[in-house]
């Protein structure tokens, strides 16, 4: 019976950027915009503070982030400098989010409440501590981009397999342009890859409002 039950949920899409990339601001938020549609962007404080840039993919600025803040999109802590938290002490992964919640605060003055592990990478410790802290990290995500994503009919394909089966589901995108799982040309209908995920959240909204999927 539950398992009916489950099936039988509407589909809850979250989408969700990660690393505090300037085409976040420059090139997703506009789009996002546009349609009416939110993200939630988790940014790396220290990334942000040193301009860093990975694989071509630079960091947004300090305005760019409290851009996206005022636009209403929601800010999530990405831990202040991105290093594997599985991979230190707990009181060490402790700070790694603290920091990451001050930085957060000192420039646009919310606290996150919306937590990605960098990579990833968790172990059931360090989802106590995200509890013990009031923070519940991104637990399931999907791809949303590079190889994961070679057109917007494989897009299609995913998202229908999701709305079939209901449930909860974030999608997690870096570059859209540039970074190393940005989006690609498809070899098919050479679609540039911002046509793609422009026209992948189109079809995310045209299906918010057939009613077969909520975005949160
Ligand atoms: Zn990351």
């Amino acid at each position: 019976m539950k398992s009916i039950l489950l099936l039988a949920s509407v589909l809850q899409l979250t989408l969700s950027f990660d690393d505090g990339l300037a085409e976040h601001a420059t090139v997703v938020m506009p789009l996002l915009d546009s349609l009416e549609m939110k993200g939630t962007f988790y940014l790396i404080p220290r990334n942000i503070d040193r301009r860093k840039e990975i694989r071509g993919a630079a960091a947004c600025t300090w305005e760019q982030a409290a851009l996206l803040y005022r636009h209403g999109h929601t800010i999530g802590n990405h831990t202040f400098s991105h290093r594997d938290l599985t991979k230190m002490s707990l009181a060490e992964a402790a700070q790694e989010i603290r920091k990451g919640d001050s930085a957060v605060f000192a420039r646009l003055g919310v606290h996150p409440t919306a937590l990605a592990l960098p990579y990833n990478h968790k172990s059931d410790s360090l989802l106590a501590l995200c509890d013990s802290l009031g923070l519940s990290p991104r637990l399931k995500q999907f791809s949303f981009g590079g190889k994961n994503v070679p057109s917007v009919q494989a897009f299609r394909t995913w998202l229908d397999k999701q709305v079939s089966r209901g449930g909860d589901i974030t999608t997690m995108t870096h570059g859209i342009t540039i970074g190393y799982d940005a989006f690609r040309t498809d070899t098919l209908t050479q679609q540039s890859p911002l046509d793609i995920f422009r026209d992948c959240l189109i079809l995310i909204k045209q299906y918010e409002k057939e009613g077969k999927l909520v975005l949160k």
